[in-house]
């Protein structure tokens, strides 16, 4: 293949990836996104295997199969639960890649066509050491941020003294070791930078809290972009540059939505510090003694059987039980019954962007009754029923009016404006940000423990039972 027609069919599967990532930008179009991404693709890896320059194809067949064998395996096996860490983990691989390929590009300039050794042409020695710096961080940051989803390490901040400032000297050293590689060309100044940019890639998400991950998690998105933007450089492959700068730049878009979607600023995230701490974590435990109200399905049944509207807000408890087909059941059953039912989705509710969307989609809940915060966050006071499931920190009001809350400054759901509301969940234990919840205490709020499926189980057999 000559490399005009290669660069040719890039440029197609580069606009197939943009494609893609407008497709995905909404529900309904999302399907055809995800098509156009599969073809750009096979596109764009049959245009790389037919390239003139793979001398070998064994190595390369090898590869595709013990990842496609390993890929399909944890397709198959993951939860739903478990993809942010999953992510977390694809996003160490893309770093990794960038440190061997910026690596290999050092030890074998020749084959990357960049001079040869000793004499690597300046620009690749700053494309290599922007790869390899920006690969490392990502990979390290990535296993740490992994680490943290998995329960691993704490999900607590872990801050210590002058940590910023430790972290600027080391970027600041990094930043000045990537000028002497540059004029040097030393292996050992290129694997010394490679070492202080892992370390800093442990040191800028430790301190980060486990209310920040979906923020982390969507930048180590963006970095692993950046990351093989930087691979394109070094292999002088176009679509590479594309793809990378274009996940870069939406990892880095999606990370502002979301730090606004919780009212935080990007340099606050950043800079770390935030999620539960133990003073909060104490005062969840000492809420366990104040009185509150139990219900149970059969009332839920009841009672929204004859609302005139109700308010579903799902969260990650739905997730983890796998409620939401017993939920579309149940909502079908009340809608069949003259009543209005909406879903409310919050910004960050679950443990991953658009988490909620996804798994209604799955139980194909009509777009049209699922709103974001913004459109629905008026309609609570006006509404006779509210059905918490599984969800937790994203209707604390602490976020309003506790200012030492880790959780404080982040919009929620103001589920409480309404006539009742239902929370299902096990227990009274707190959610992810660790931090108590005092709707469960209030005089219209009913509690229906137990797990999200049972429950939802029950209500529509009640409901099916029960006549309006
Ligand atoms: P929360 O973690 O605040 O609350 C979920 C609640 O679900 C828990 O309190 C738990 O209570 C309950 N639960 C767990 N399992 C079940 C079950 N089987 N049946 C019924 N209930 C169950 O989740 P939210 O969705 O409200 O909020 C999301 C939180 O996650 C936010 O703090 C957000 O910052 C964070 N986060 C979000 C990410 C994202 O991208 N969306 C990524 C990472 C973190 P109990 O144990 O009593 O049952």
């Amino acid at each position: 293949m000559t490399p005009t027609i290669s660069t040719f069919l890039y440029l197609i599967a580069g606009v197939c990836f943009i494609m893609a990532l407008r497709g995905l930008s909404s529900a309904a179009t999302s399907r055809s996104g995800n098509l156009y991404g599969i073809c750009g693709m096979v596109i764009a890896i049959l245009t790389t295997l037919l390239t003139p320059a793979i001398a070998k194809y064994s190595g390369i067949v090898v590869g595709i199969a013990i990842g496609g064998a390993i890929g399909a395996f944890i397709a198959r096996k993951i939860k739903m639960t478990a993809l942010p860490q999953l992510v977390a983990a694809f996003h160490s691989l893309v770093g990794l890649a960038a440190v061997f390929v910026a690596g290999a590009a050092l030890y074998n300039p020749t084959a990357f066509g960049i001079g040869v050794v000793d004499a690597i042409y300046t620009a690749s020695l700053v494309e290599m050491s922007l790869g390899t710096i920006i690969g490392a961080i990502t990979f390290s940051g990535s296993v740490v941020a992994f680490g943290k989803l998995q329960g691993l390490i704490s999900g607590r901040p872990l801050v210590f003294p002058k940590q910023h400032l430790v972290n600027a000297v080391l970027g600041i050293v990094v930043i000045g070791l990537v000028v002497i590689f540059a004029m040097h060309q030393h292996h050992s100044i290129f694997w010394i930078m490679t070492a202080l940019s892992l370390i800093l890639g442990v040191l800028l998400i430790l301190p980060i809290g486990g209310a920040d991950m979906p923020v982390v998690i969507s930048m180590l998105n963006s970095y692993s972009g950046w990351a093989a933007a930087g691979i394109g450089f070094t292999l002088n492959n176009h679509l590479l540059l594309i793809t990378g700068a274009l996940v870069g730049a939406s990892g880095a878009i999606l990370s502002y939505i979301m730090c606004k979607g919780m009212n935080r600023s990007i340099i606050n995230v950043i800079l770390g510090g935030f999620g539960t701490d133990p003073a909060t974590a104490s005062a969840a435990a000492d809420a366990s003694d104040k009185p509150v109200k139990l219900s149970s399905a059969e009332d839920a049944a009841y009672m929204m059987g004859n609302a005139r509207n109700v308010i579903i807000v799902p969260g990650y408890g739905m997730a983890v039980a796998q409620a939401q087909h017993a939920l579309r059941e149940m909502a079908d059953i009340l809608t069949s019954k003259g009543v209005k039912v909406r879903y409310a989705i919050h910004p960050v509710a679950g443990r991953m962007p658009g988490h909620m969307n996804v798994l209604l989609a799955e139980a194909n809940v009509n777009y049209d009754s699922v709103l974001e915060l913004d459109d629905i966050n008026s309609d609570f006071g006006s509404t006779d029923v509210v059905f918490v499931i599984g969800a937790n920190d994203i209707t604390n009001p602490a976020a309003k009016t506790d200012k030492t809350s880790p959780i404080y400054g982040m919009p929620i759901l103001d589920v409480e404006k309404a006539q009742t509301v239902f929370f299902v969940k096990r227990s009274l234990a707190s959610g992810y940000a660790g931090v108590d919840n005092e709707l469960f205490y209030r005089d219209n709020t009913m509690m229906v423990l137990g797990d999200a499926k049972k429950v939802c189980d029950e209500l529509v057999k009640a409901l099916k039972g029960g006549g309006h």
